[in-house]
C-alpha cells in the first residue's frame, strides 16, 4: 500500500522511485537507507532494484504489449525477467574517463538526483548542465564540439551497469521485426485501487481493521478471497 501511495503521490518519475525505493529496501551496502542515499544511486542501479521489486512482488514478467511499426497491428508477446541479462558495471564505475584529443576529463554517472535536477533545467541547455554536473573537476573548460557529447555517452554507456530496457520481436501479423520499450519502472504504474478493493471485501466479510487486512501475507489474503468468492457461490 505504500508502495502504491508513493507512486501515485511522487511529483515526477525520478522523484517516486526514490520514494518507493526509500520504503522497501531495508539497508544499502549493509547502511541505512536515506532518502539522499537512494537518490545518488546511479540511474542503471535504480532501474536494476525497481525490477528486482517487481519480481519480489510477484511480477516476474509476464505479457506485454506493442504497435507494428510496419503494419500497424496491436500484438502480445511474453517474457520473464529472469531470462533478460544484466550488464555489469565497468571496472571504474561509478567514474568515467574520456580522452578527447590530448586530454582525459573524468565524469561520473548520472544519479537519480540528476534526474530529478535536470526536470527543472531550460530544455535546451538540458545536457550541457548534466555534462558539467558530471564533471568530476568542476573547474575544467569543456571542450565545444559536437562530437564530444556523444564519445561522453558512449563512454558512461561503457561503465553503467544496466538492466535490458528495449527488446526486439517480431509482429505475429506480419513478422517484421519491431523494437520495443520496457519500461523499467513499470511498478509505479502500480495502482492502490485493487487491493483497496481486496480491504473492501474482507473488511466487509469478515470485519477485520485495515491494519489487520494489511498485515495478512499475500497469499493468505488471497486464499481468504477465494473464500468469500466460494461461499458467494454456494449462496446463489
Ligand atoms: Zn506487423
Amino acid at each position: 500500500m505504500a508502495l502504491c501511495e508513493a507512486a501515485e503521490t511522487g511529483s515526477n518519475t525520478p522523484r517516486a522511485v526514490t520514494q518507493v525505493l526509500r520504503l522497501a529496501l531495508a539497508h544499502l551496502g549493509e547502511r541505512p537507507v536515506t532518502e539522499a542515499r537512494v537518490a545518488n544511486l546511479c540511474v542503471g542501479d535504480r532501474q536494476f532494484l525497481m525490477r528486482e521489486l517487481e519480481q519480489h512482488l510477484g511480477r516476474s514478467g509476464g505479457w506485454f504489449h506493442a504497435d507494428c511499426t510496419t503494419c500497424a497491428n496491436r500484438f502480445d508477446f511474453s517474457l520473464q525477467y529472469a531470462d533478460l541479462p544484466v550488464q555489469e558495471a565497468g571496472p571504474s564505475y561509478p567514474l568515467v574517463r574520456v580522452q578527447w584529443q590530448d586530454r582525459q576529463i573524468c565524469f561520473r554517472l548520472p544519479t537519480g538526483a540528476d534526474q530529478e535536477q535536470i526536470l527543472e533545467q531550460p530544455q535546451p541547455e538540458a545536457t550541457s548542465w548534466l555534462l558539467h554536473q558530471l564533471l568530476e573537476e568542476p573547474e575544467c573548460v569543456l571542450p565545444c564540439d559536437n562530437g564530444f557529447q556523444s564519445v561522453v555517452d558512449a563512454a558512461l554507456e561503457e561503465v553503467a551497469p544496466g538492466i535490458v530496457t528495449r527488446v526486439l520481436t517480431s509482429c505475429p501479423e506480419c513478422e517484421a521485426e519491431n523494437t520495443v520499450e520496457l519500461d523499467p519502472y513499470r511498478l509505479l504504474a502500480w495502482k492502490s485501487d485493487g487491493l483497496l478493493k481486496e480491504i473492501h471485501q474482507l473488511a466487509s466479510h469478515y470485519h477485520w481493521s485495515e491494519a489487520e487486512i494489511l498485515a495478512l501475507p499475500r497469499f493468505r489474503r488471497q486464499r481468504y478471497l477465494d473464500l468469500i468468492d466460494q461461499s458467494r457461490g454456494m449462496i446463489q
